[in-house]
């Protein structure tokens, strides 16, 4: 589909066209016009120098005649040249009027062309600006991300016994040190990803027949190999605490509440208990790390 701006371009050039044709029809009829007047004169003066010779008879009588009817007939000529002569001439003035009208539409739709293209290229600039300073500072949170996760596990480094045999640190010792992370065997990615199965899930719990596994590794904690039948998720305690393991506490507080069982009641009665089940082993382990720090 043609523009405005381009229907208008051809518009002009086409009245641009019909003004040159109506002038070179003026200029025929002017042409013409001038030369059945020459033509008036010469006959009108043919005329005067017969009458002016006084002579007499029936040649002369027909000559005076016959140069009447030529004056009169370049006359008429004349009268009808003048009248395509005028109408030559308001064609010229129509043309002229009408390519004024259109070439004033033209140039307002080119103003109006190039305000739209300034603005359009101003938008994209914009665009790219926005773009460039989202990129940044994802780059910067990344890189943000990934110095929090070096230094947690450089401190998880030094946190690790010397022995190779596993022991609980005593309660007194754990609250004089800052709570260390335990080391990180589940992928960040692993974490993210299950925290965003969570996410979409819970949009509508309404349609939810399970509940996202959260990643597990196997475990030897006594309590843990014996709970392993009667659990919801295949993830134990200390699965679920080194998940959670890298949240604020601010973070912690939310989780709270996303996974407190009481948020799935509306799940679909068949999969109601297993999935509150689930919910409530998720909830007990954030509900403790919560409360410890
Ligand atoms: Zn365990």
């Amino acid at each position: 589909m043609a523009s405005r701006f381009e229907t208008l371009r051809s518009l002009v050039e086409k009245l641009q066209l019909d003004l040159a044709n109506a002038e070179s029809a003026l200029t025929s009829a002017k042409e013409e016009y001038y030369g059945f007047e020459d033509a008036t004169e010469a006959e009108q003066a043919n005329l005067k120098v017969l009458l002016d010779s006084n002579e007499s008879g029936t040649h002369y009588q027909r000559s005076v005649l016959a140069a009447q009817r030529r004056l009169d007939a370049a006359r008429s000529a004349m009268v009808v040249a003048h009248v395509r002569f005028n109408d030559a001439r308001n064609k010229v003035q129509t043309a002229i009027n009408r390519l004024n009208t259109a070439g004033a539409q033209l140039q307002d739709a080119t103003a109006r062309r190039d305000a739209d293209e300034r603005m359009h290229r101003e938008a994209a600039a914009r665009r790219a600006d926005q773009k460039r300073k989202q990129d940044q500072s994802k780059s910067d949170r990344d890189r943000e991300w990934f110095k929090a996760k070096q230094e947690q596990r450089n401190q998880s480094q030094q946190e690790k016994p010397q022995s190779n045999k596993r022991q609980r640190p005593a309660q007194d010792q754990a609250s004089e040190r800052p709570r260390a992370a335990p080391p990180l065997r589940f992928t960040s990615q692993k974490i993210q990803k299950w925290y965003a199965a969570c996410a979409d899930a819970f949009q509508d719990k309404a349609s939810m027949k399970e509940f996202p596994q959260a990643p597990s590794e196997p475990c030897s904690e006594a309590g843990c190999a014996a709970n392993e039948k009667i659990r919801a998720l295949r993830a134990c305690r200390c699965n679920i605490t080194k998940i959670f393991s890298s949240r604020t506490k601010a973070e912690l507080e939310m989780d709270r509440v996303r996974y407190h069982p009481d948020k799935f009641s509306t799940v679909p009665g068949q999969h109601r208990d297993q999935i509150q089940q689930a919910a409530k082993e998720i909830f007990s382990v954030v509900q403790e790390m919560y409360s410890k720090l």
